[in-house]
């Protein structure tokens, strides 16, 4: 991996749901992963995507800066931004040095040397905490729940603030049960400022038949806000904010 250079799906100027404020959204190109539920299969082939030189992207984010205000910033999503760590590594003191808030939007599959550069440089990971049963998670995502454990762990052990998100899923993950223990970790991870429940929606599924890709998920209805808003009620018992 180069460090002057990334792989990125694409740039969003003005996001608001990718963490606090106004921000620049880097959506990363490659992904380890393969979610079930997953809204961004573009971002999947390492080799997709475009080249864009460190200097370009600076003056990317930079444009953005005057949208920021006093809790926006720049976030790095995608695919899997912990792929391209080396990059980031070498990328994000620039971003400090202009005083920009940087948080990293990932699902915790990737641990090295790299990453714990990477996290150190930002100011805020959301980690995407898919499922909090074991058996789900290997099935939905590939992946071994473990590994976002193990994460969290990690986070926990460098203070490093970080917002745990969930996409509910109808019939998967959007019961009392998994939803309290998705709450129950701010008990045990002081690290956690906030959980975030984020609606399951199929906005996607234009993609995966440009793509030529099934949508495992393509039979299950979407989340309501009133799916969110009846689950959200259970925060209160854990001491986290609805
Ligand atoms: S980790 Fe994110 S980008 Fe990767 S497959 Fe899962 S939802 Fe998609």
């Amino acid at each position: 991996m180069n460090i002057n250079h990334c792989r990125i799906s694409s740039f969003q100027s003005l996001g608001t749901v990718d963490g606090p404020g106004v921000r620049a959204v880097v959506f990363m190109q490659g992904c380890p992963l393969r979610c079930s539920c997953c809204h961004n299969p573009e971002t999947w082939d390492i080799n997709g995507g475009s080249l864009i030189n460190s200097e370009e992207l600076f003056h990317k984010i930079l444009r953005c800066k005057s949208y920021f205000g006093s809790k926006g910033g720049v976030t790095f999503s995608g695919g899997e931004p912990l792929l391209q760590s080396e990059f980031l590594a070498s990328f994000l003191p620039a971003l400090k040095e202009e005083d920009i808030h940087v948080a990293i939007d990932t699902s915790g599959c990737i641990l090295n040397d790299k990453a714990k550069e990477v996290i150190a440089l930002s100011d805020l990971i959301l980690l995407d905490y898919k499922y909090t049963d074991p058996k789900a998670y290997k099935e939905y995502t590939g992946m071994d729940l473990s590994k976002a454990d193990e994460f969290l762990s990690y986070l926990n052990s460098v203070n490093k603030p970080t917002w745990l998100r969930q996409v509910i899923i109808p019939t998967i993950n959007d019961s009392k049960e998994s939803v309290s223990t998705l709450y129950s970790l701010k008990e045990k991870y002081a690290c956690i400022e906030k959980i975030e429940l984020l609606p399951f929606r199929k906005l996607c599924i234009e993609k995966y038949h440009a793509l030529n890709i099934d949508f495992p998920f393509k039979d299950i209805r979407e989340a309501t806000k009133d799916d969110i808003d009846s689950l959200k009620k259970i925060a209160s018992f854990y001491g986290c904010a609805p």
